[in-house]
């Protein structure tokens, strides 16, 4: 047989193995290292007890012929989708039905599959930098072309995010078949406001795009002015797949439960220009290659949409965001370039005259003790960048910040203020927060 060689023109993608191998290196040089990771890219706050009490009955459920649960429905169970279309949408006055959303084990995996339902020769759009998801699903289906000498893909439109920009990616001139659109946005936390959303779908509709609209992190938003959902918008439902994630909103990174909503009103074509609802072809391609999620999995993210599940969910995001947001006045003040951080967990930071993530990645373990993710990795765009995540504790964020703070630059823009004077109240409160939280489940 013939191996499917679009994986052979794939490079490896080095970037978090090369930071775990740099950590690594670091802790055997330095024994007693004391290493903050501000890298991290999962959540470390534990699951809601309401959702562990949840999947606890759920499992007795599996304990008796009366209650037990096999093959559930490929799409999901209609008590969380009624939940999420209720509590996620209608309440908030978006018409999504229960039966436009699919139940999946995690937004990586429709991200990926979706790629089943569109024609192979689609030319796909994204924003560099972004989540390597998109580029290297699509380059598995053999909608990459050839890679060139810079690292980028001959058939992908990628579209440049840098500061000039606020680092959203600007509608393209040429139209493309399917364009993939993250906010807010990891990895540089900026979200899209409404009027920017609303050139979008415009876009879309002139251009018969498909949007995919990634929110996997739509819970940390804070600001009422931004959107949450595509379906805010007028005219979303005809041209946009929404994909959600329980992942980085309640902790379910490893229980894997999230939703993908294709609305009934959302139309591809086929050569002859003849339509068909997309929501055909995905009902189709979950039905033959997917059997659902755990039914044990459901009953935990049905807790979820429970007074106590909501304000479980509020706790967490307010602890993480509120070290973004210390993350981001610290570095601030210690003379850094400083983007995102506001309704994101993610801080996108750069250092005047440096242009190398790596360096300023190395700079900042080896003098501070603080690790990164270099931005190189999302992109070429993302040079010079490092990645900060507000998913340490409090107190391990507080405590890199000072040490990054102290952090010696040759460069123009020294830190403009004495950090120790800088304590701030908001953080008081997440650390409060989150002592009521172990207290509660008893740590
Ligand atoms: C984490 C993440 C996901 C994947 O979430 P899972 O549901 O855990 O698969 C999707 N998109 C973005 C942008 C993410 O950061």
């Amino acid at each position: 047989m013939y191996i499917n060689e679009n994986f052979i023109k794939l490079p490896q993608s080095y970037l978090f193995s090369t930071v775990a191998a740099k950590l690594k290196e670091y802790r055997a040089k330095h024994p007693d290292a004391d290493l903050i990771r501000m890298d991290i890219g999962d959540v470390t706050l534990p699951i809601a007890p309401c959702v562990v009490e949840a999947m606890h009955r759920a499992v007795d459920d599996m304990a008796s012929a009366e209650t037990f649960h096999g093959y559930g429905p490929e799409q999901g169970y209609p008590f969380l989708r009624e939940a999420i279309a209720t509590t996620d949408y209608q309440n908030r006055g978006i018409d999504i039905s229960a039966d436009d959303i699919f139940i999946s084990d995690g937004a990586k995996s429709d991200l990926g599959n979706l790629g089943n339902i569109y024609s192979k020769k689609s030319i796909i759009g994204v924003a560099d930098p972004g989540y390597p998801v998109y580029v290297d699903s699509s380059v598995m289906d053999g909608r990459g072309g050839e890679l060139l000498p810079d690292g980028r893909w001959s058939r992908i439109l990628y579209m440049d995010c840098l500061p000039e920009n606020g680092f959203k990616p600007a509608v393209p001139e040429r139209g493309v078949d399917v364009l993939f659109l993250c906010s807010p946005c990891n990895p540089t936390g900026t979200v899209f406001t409404r009027d920017e959303l609303t050139r979008w779908v415009e876009y879309a509709r002139r251009n018969k795009t498909l949007i995919i609209y990634d929110s996997a992190y739509e819970a940390f938003v804070q600001d009422p002015e931004i959107p949450r959902s595509i379906y805010e918008i007028e005219g979303a439902k005809e041209v946009a797949i929404e994909v959600r994630s329980f992942s980085k909103t309640a902790g379910f990174t490893g229980l894997r439960c999230g939703y993908t909503v294709v609305p009934k009103e959302l139309k591809g074509y086929d050569r002859e220009g003849n339509e068909y609802p997309l929501h055909q072809l995905w009902n189709r391609r979950q039905s033959t290659k997917f059997n659902g999620a755990s039914y044990i999995i459901q009953r935990g993210a049905e807790a979820l949409y429970t007074p106590e599940g909501r304000e479980a969910i509020k706790k967490n995001i307010d602890i993480y965001l509120s070290n973004a947001r210390y993350i981001r006045q610290a570095m601030e003040k210690a003379g850094f370039e400083v983007f995102g951080g506001e309704n994101s967990p993610y801080v996108w930071v750069k250092r005047r005259g440096e242009e190398d993530s790596w360096k300023l990645f190395e700079k900042i373990l080896h003098e501070a003790e603080v690790s990164s993710t270099p931005g190189i990795g999302f992109g070429e765009c993302g040079a010079g960048y490092i990645r900060l995540t507000g998913f340490n504790s409090p107190e391990n964020t507080h405590k890199a910040m000072e040490r990054v703070s102290k952090i010696k630059f040759d460069d123009a823009s020294e830190a403009t203020e004495n950090f120790t004077a800088f304590n701030d109240v908001k953080n008081i409160k997440a650390i409060d927060v989150l002592d009521d939280l172990t207290e509660k489940l008893g740590l």
